[in-house]
């Protein structure tokens, strides 16, 4: 009883704050009350302001939770309300510093915790949920009975929009045709299911592959787009439609230079990104995949004709007489938004990582992994469920290559996700297992090490390396972070001597010694003739100096576990991104961009290609639409 009084004492306290400060949303009625009944609501109902007073000790509390990196939450409490919200944070721009900016004053307004983790967004949000409902009972509140007040939700009106070119999913694909429909003159809208732009894209590393065939790097290096095409075509085992790659390779640096000009900036020179084969990735300046879409943003900034109709789900296609006209949506609050097109439908919705059902219906197909289950995670953004494909195979697109699924050893263990990596070049790091032993060639393909990884004890490896790599601690991997980051927050080790990374990783410490001593064997010996070891690896120099093993203290590690990373298969597209159906014959009005698509990659993805085929398709698939006729 006393946990409900408490509730209700904050339940009174709450729509006290929200008359105060003249809000809208007042707490709705709770489970937790229906289900007390007569006598326990007239027990509990406090009379006066006085009783509901008293719920907390007033003061500021704080406490360290873990979002995409640590994030303090401190919380400053009257005698019955939430006064005050601060959180210092690192969230990601674009992702879940947008949530660090909104939910605190929703939690305020509310004075209660039942708020939906924003989709796309769910590590940030939890973690400001968890932190303050720590501060709540820090205060001697009950954060329980706080998480059982949610938002009233009213049902907005029903919708109807038109624009010229309608675009579903504001990922790299998405945001590259819309932009490219709207350079054409026309007005388009996107819908999209989360709260902002971005999708996988932005969580992507931000390699571009593209050949500037003839420039002095391409001469440099040996590159042309040929060699492009080669390793592309048969880095997925022949699989990939080889017009759709020459497309790819032929158009990718067109697709940089139309980037910069939209004022896009790329670091200078090129690299090669994990799985890239080669050196021939473009990176831009901002993080991650953040650039892009800073750059779509200014667009729109300066260019009217592009709605952006963010939480809004795109659930069926209209076709009227054959053609596909529009789409049916679900807004935020359950309510129907049917959108139209003038001219054409773009599906741009991503692949199906997140889908489990999916995975492990096509995995079962090729039997490509031994299972792909809710227990393995994925790399991607929750909202990737493979939303167009089954929107697309309703209206009879061909679906193909849909057990082609693309995993990397490299997800935290606890969210799949590739940040908390550590180390960037796979020349200068190793891979043990739970028992302190190697298992594979680290340099082999991203699908033989990850069946390797299958096979292991907990499918659990720790990337183990040296100081080599970290000189002081400060550098940082892809997403931003830096190895003294991870360490503090637990998501990587530091040890000064290998037993005691041996006892902190609860690997048998003989083991890890006897393995490391093996390895830089390797490392010092004749290896650097190209010889292999017994995994088949050969990289032991980083291409420039010798690689002298792993024997300089402080020494890393950092637990990583397999994680579903990319979906190769997709709807059937022809080169101008017409989708096509099982007859064989072109889907009219609907076209395709992106990881949506099947039979691009093959078997197997190159690194620094999925950021090139949502620009190269992407740009045609706004073009195309832009000048489909009904
Ligand atoms: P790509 O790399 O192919 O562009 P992304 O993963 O970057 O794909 O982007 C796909 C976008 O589509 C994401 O922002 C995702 O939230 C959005 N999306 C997925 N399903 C739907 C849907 N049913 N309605 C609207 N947007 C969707």
């Amino acid at each position: 009883m006393r946990k409900y009084r408490r509730f209700a004492a904050l339940a009174m306290a709450a729509a006290l704050a929200g008359s105060m400060t003249g809000c809208q949303s007042k707490p709705a009625a709770t489970e937790t009350t229906a289900a007390t009944g007569t006598e326990a609501a007239a027990e509990s109902a406090p009379e006066t302001a006085a009783e509901a007073a008293g719920a907390y000790t007033p003061g500021t509390y704080s406490a360290t939770v873990t979002g995409m990196k640590e994030m303090t939450v401190t919380v400053t409490f009257d005698a019955d309300v939430i006064t005050d919200i601060q959180l210092e944070h690192g969230e990601t721009p674009g992702i879940g510093e947008p949530v660090c900016d909104t939910m605190p004053g929703q939690i305020i307004e509310l004075q209660g915790l039942g708020i939906d983790a924003v989709s796309g967004a769910t590590l940030t949000s939890n973690a400001i949920l968890e932190g303050v409902a720590d501060c709540v009972e820090q205060a001697g509140g009950d954060a329980e009975a706080l998480k059982a007040i949610k938002p009233e939700v009213v049902k907005a009106e029903d919708e109807e929009l038109t624009a010229d070119v309608v675009v579903i999913g504001a990922g790299g694909a998405g945001m590259a045709a819309a932009v490219t429909a709207n350079q054409a003159g026309k007005s388009v809208i996107v819908i999209e299911k989360t709260s902002n732009m971005g999708g996988n894209t932005v969580l992507a590393g931000g390699a571009f592959n593209a050949v500037d065939e003839g420039s002095e790097e391409a001469l440099a290096r040996n590159d042309s787009v040929e060699f492009h095409y080669q390793q592309t075509y048969e880095g997925g085992d022949e699989q990939g439609d080889p017009e759709l790659v020459r497309k790819l390779v032929t158009e990718a640096y067109g697709g940089v230079e139309w980037l910069m000009d939209l004022g896009l900036e790329f670091e200078p020179g090129l690299f090669t990104v994990t799985g890239g084969m080669w050196e021939r990735a473009h990176k831009p300046v901002e993080p991650e995949g953040s650039g892009f879409f800073k750059t779509y943003q200014k667009y729109m900034d300066g260019h009217e004709g592009i709605t952006m109709k963010y939480e809004t789900t795109a659930k069926h296609l209209i076709v009227e007489d054959g053609v596909v006209v529009g789409v049916e949506c679900e807004g935020k609050t359950g309510n129907q938004v049917t959108v139209t097109a003038n001219n054409g439908v773009i599906l741009a919705t991503g692949g199906f990582a997140r889908n489990v059902e999916m995975r492990e219906e096509y995995n079962a197909e090729t039997g490509m992994w031994p299972t792909l289950d809710e227990s393995i995670l994925s790399s991607n953004a929750p909202s990737i469920t493979g939303d167009g494909i089954l929107m697309a195979k309703e209206v009879g697109a061909e679906l193909i290559q849909m057990g082609n699924i693309q995993l990397l050893p490299l997800g935290d263990p606890e969210t799949g996700s590739l940040t908390g990596m550590i180390g960037n070049a796979v020349e200068t790091r190793i891979y043990v297992n739970t028992e302190g032993k190697r298992f594979v060639n680290e340099g082999g393909r991203r699908d033989e090490m990850t069946l390797a990884l299958f096979e292991q004890p907990d499918k659990l490896m720790y990337i183990v390396m040296d100081s080599d790599v970290y000189p002081t601690g400060e550098e940082k991997n892809n997403f931003n972070e830096s190895i003294n980051e991870l360490v503090e927050a637990g998501r990587a080790y530091k040890a000064d001597t290998l037993e005691e990374l041996a006892e902190l990783i609860g690997v048998p410490a003989e083991n890890l010694t006897a393995t490391v001593e093996e390895y830089n064997r390797h490392c010092l010996g004749g290896d650097l003739e190209g010889e292999a070891d017994e995994f088949g690896r050969t990289l032991f120099t980083d291409g420039k100096k010798i690689n002298d093993g792993i024997n300089d203290a402080p020494y890393y590690a950092a637990a990583r576990v397999p994680t579903v990373h990319h979906t190769m298969g997709g709807v059937k597209i022809n080169v101008n991104t017409e989708v096509i159906d099982t007859e064989g014959n072109v889907i009219p009005g609907l076209y395709a961009a992106g990881e949506v698509t099947g039979g691009i990659h093959g078997t197997n993805r190159l690194g620094g290609n999925a950021l090139t085929d949502t620009i190269v398709f992407g740009r045609t698939a706004g073009t195309n639409a832009a000048a489909f006729e009904r």
